[in-house]
């Protein structure tokens, strides 16, 4: 098939619009797979079937006959969720256009709107299409008043579908075919390859997937990176259709897969958005502009409840980070909570997806910190700081004087949600500190929102606030602001004046008081009575914001006690002694690990 007749393409949706199940049925269609066999093809990591979202760029290849020749299209599967902006940017540059598609019941919504902007500031060709049209509730004409009222797409030519009993889903092909561009590039030329993304198979190390720009590839070859200039031979290339296929070569305008032979140890080494070319041939390239590696912004700390199993949770973390290379990982001791790790994410879901997997295999043997954000710190002598950990953060007024300024990331979060709830909305951005910057009605009764929040705020379990006292109508995107001077401290427990280090957060001045109070209220359910008393305070620095204390036992009981608290003691240090167990003993009061757990907890 020649290039004239290649067709790359991807779908651009909001979460649970049906570009699964719309995949299925094109894949079926062009009789990629069987109909009513396995579903939701592209999605091939577990969690991304349990949680019915994508989490990794997927491509299929398609043969479809038009008009009497074979098309060979790709489609490439996109993340939908703002968490993964950068891998849906590799997605879109290796497409020529994309299938915009609208549930008809939702109409348009936050990512829809993010998606939107993003492929239309890389030139994507766009065909509307609306899905869900069997609905009972469905509004086409609506749906279709917001694509063109907002993205200037005309009604006449949005193609109606249902992807779940599959009407009308054979209008789609013939208008890729007919709108979307076919790629550019000469199979003559050297060598220009385009990483879309890579992951990691047990069978055959790390598999990339890959467009080729110019030029073609085939088993033998000898490339090289324009990242990291390592060379490497390649072992196979072949195309998804929809499990891998090999080929004898991929040419210039193909979205396919490469392994290396010997393959990449680590898929860290394939650096995403990166370019490759043949051996002797990177002087005749120009590389692509490449992509800022994401960087994270959510992060938690992980311990195991038994210090036995650090190696087990080690284990596992390197697992699962053969598939994810984005999440970064730091080793970190705690006092309270022994070793563990420090692990950051480009965002919430991302992060919450990683902590299923995690207890999934852990359960309730692990302590997970909730999400913090990075802070950052300027010191009057010009230095600048990024700080991961709120045990880094600076205390004490030494400290205070040698800092000019601190700072938090804001974003800037789009809010959509029918205007009932407006009111309600506006409330909940106001407590969380954002500040409002637009206010548009999408349609008579649609309302589009935009706030500058903290990325602290937003973390805190911000989308579960907004969804609850929307009934679960809104729906919420965010795009990296800037950073922002903020007063911002941190707040500390201290159980009998000795700070429990796990527990610590950076917050904002104006939080202080109320998250105080509740640490403290929270932590004393879970403390034992001892012989002596607890005092259990919140404090900023050497100021005290919220007490509570626990009242030793009475002496008459106490004589009672006495024996069977001396052997409690006694096989508490055996347990200490064999790896720290259940208790962790903070200062000379102890604790046991479901202490942390419900407090931790969200
Ligand atoms: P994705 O998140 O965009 O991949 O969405 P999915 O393809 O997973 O679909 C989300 C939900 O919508 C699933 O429960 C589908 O069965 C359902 N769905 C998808 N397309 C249609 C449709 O045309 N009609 C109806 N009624 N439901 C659909
Ligand atoms: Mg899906």
């Amino acid at each position: 098939i020649p290039i004239e007749r290649y067709r790359n393409f991807c779908i651009v949706a909001h979460v649970d619009h049906g570009k699964s199940t719309l995949s299925d049925r094109l894949l079926e269609l062009t009789g990629t797979i069987q109909p009513g066999g396995n579903k939701q093809v592209l999605d091939k990591l577990d969690v991304e079937r349990e949680r019915g979202i994508t989490v990794k760029a997927q491509t299929c290849s398609m043969i479809y006959n038009h008009k009497g020749d074979d098309y060979l299209l790709h489609l490439v599967d996109t993340p939908g969720h703002v968490d993964f902006r950068a891998e849906v940017s590799r997605s879109y540059v290796s497409s020529g256009g994309a299938l915009l598609l609208v549930d008809a019941s939702q109409g348009v919504q936050a990512q829809t709107v993010a998606n939107f902007y993003l492929a239309f500031s890389q030139g994507l060709e766009l065909i509307p299409v609306l899905n869900k049209v069997d609905l009972p509730h469905a509004d086409a004409a609506r749906s279709l008043e917001q694509m063109k009222d907002n993205f200037e797409l005309e009604p006449e030519d949005a193609i109606l579908v249902s992807a779940k009993t599959g009407w009308n889903v054979e209008a789609i092909l013939p208008r890729v075919i007919e709108n979307i561009p076919a790629p550019t590039g000469d199979p003559s030329k050297p060598l220009k390859l385009f990483l879309i993304d890579s992951w990691y198979s047990s069978f055959k190390g790390v598999v990339l997937l890959i467009r080729v720009f110019e030029g073609q590839i085939k088993a033998g070859d000898q490339v090289v990176s324009f990242g990291t200039g390592r060379k490497y031979t390649v072992g196979e290339v072949g195309i998804q259709y929809p499990d891998q296929v090999p080929q004898s070569v991929l040419r210039a305008g193909q979205v396919g897969y490469v392994y290396f032979n010997p393959s990449m140890r680590k898929t860290q080494e394939a650096k995403l958005g990166d370019t490759y070319t043949k051996v002797g041939f990177e002087r005749q390239v120009q590389p692509l502009p490449g992509f800022e590696e994401p960087k994270p912004m959510v992060f938690v700390a992980a311990f195991p409840v038994d210090q036995d199993d650090f190696e087990h949770l080690e284990d596992s973390i390197n697992q699962l980070l053969l598939n994810d290379r984005s999440v970064t990982i730091q080793k970190e001791a705690s006092h309270a909570l022994g070793a563990g790790f420090r692990l950051g994410f480009l965002g919430t879901l991302h992060c919450s997806v990683f902590e299923d997997r995690l207890r999934g295999e852990h359960g309730a043997s692990i302590i997970i910190t909730p999400p913090t954000v990075p802070f950052q710190i300027k010191y009057r002598d010009g230095r600048e700081v990024t700080i991961t950990n709120p045990a880094e953060f600076p205390e004490g007024d030494h400290t205070k004087r040698d800092i000019a300024e601190l700072r938090e990331p804001y974003v800037m979060a789009t809010l959509t949600f029918p205007e009932e709830y407006l009111g309600r909305v506006i409330e909940i951005c106001e407590a969380n500190r954002g500040e409002q910057k637009s206010l548009e009605y999408f349609t008579a009764t649609q309302v589009i929102l935009k706030y500058e929040m903290p990325l602290a705020q937003l973390v805190d379990d911000f989308f579960g606030k907004l969804k609850s006292s929307t009934k679960g109508y809104a729906t919420l995107d965010y795009e990296e602001a800037e950073w922002r001077e903020s007063s911002i401290v941190k707040l500390q427990l201290l159980v009998n004046k000795e700070p429990v280090d796990a527990v610590s957060r950076v917050l904002h001045q104006s939080q202080v008081r109320h998250v105080g109070k509740q640490w403290v209220e929270k932590f004393k359910e879970h403390v034992d009575r001892q012989m002596f008393e607890v005092v259990i305070q919140a404090a900023v620095g050497r100021q005290v914001i919220a007490r509570e204390s626990i009242k030793p036992f009475r002496k008459d009981v106490l004589a009672k006690l006495h024996a069977s608290d001396i052997s409690r003691r006694r096989k508490l240090l055996e347990k200490q002694k064999e790896g720290r167990k259940k208790l962790k003993a903070v200062g000379n009061v102890v604790i046991d690990h479901s202490a942390f757990q419900a407090f931790l907890a969200k």
